[in-house]
């Protein structure tokens, strides 16, 4: 079996928040479209039902559908080399990231977010209109996406980090 790990190819996927964001402990791109069957099986599986098809037809998350717990149904309904070792490898690199819509920033009150995520990574900071604008610690954020659905303006996307931030994340 060939596998196109090139750091170019890596780097395209990892870095690209606007790519189908695969189940957690998804191989690489190349990896996992090459082997995924397209079965559906962890779509059935899913318990909280954020994979969908994408528009190829390859599972995707969709975060506004609800959050990833973990589980790893996904991973052990799967009969295709198309997920990493959950024994060995921590599920993905995504964080969140909030856009331009947030109301804070906007001067309105919102603690939507803050309230959803129980790993305590958005932290609120006080702004120029002396309300609350929320902050992700990106170390301490799992890419869970509790925090997508619930905001009122859809300001939130889970995604790839930065290249300053996990690069070094396998
Ligand atoms: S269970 Fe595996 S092979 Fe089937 S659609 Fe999901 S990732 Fe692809
Ligand atoms: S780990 Fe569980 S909740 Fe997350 S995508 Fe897989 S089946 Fe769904
Ligand atoms: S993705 Fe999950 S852990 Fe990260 S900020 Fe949102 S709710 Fe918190």
């Amino acid at each position: 079996m060939t596998v196109d790990v090139s750091r170019r190819a890596l780097l395209r996927g990892r870095f690209d928040r606007t790519a189908s964001l695969r189940p957690p402990w998804a191989c690489d791109e190349s990896v996992f479209t090459a082997h995924c069957t397209q079965c559906a099986d962890c779509l059935q599986a899913c318990e909280t039902g954020i994979i969908v098809r994408d528009a190829g037809g390859f599972p995707q998350v969709d975060f506004h559908r609800g959050e990833c717990t973990f589980c790893q149904a996904c991973v052990a309904v799967c009969d295709a080399p198309v997920f990493r070792d959950p024994e060995r490898y921590p599920p993905w690199p995504q964080v969140a990231e909030i856009g331009q819509t947030c109301l804070g920033p906007q001067g309105i009150y919102c603690r939507s977010c803050g309230e959803s995520c129980e790993a305590g990574a958005i932290r609120f900071v006080f702004n120029a209109h002396r309300v609350p604008e929320p902050r992700v610690d990106t170390e301490a954020c799992t890419g869970c996406g509790a925090c997508v659905a619930i905001c009122p303006t859809q300001a939130i996307t889970v995604g790839p980090p930065m290249p300053s931030r996990r690069e070094e994340a396998p």
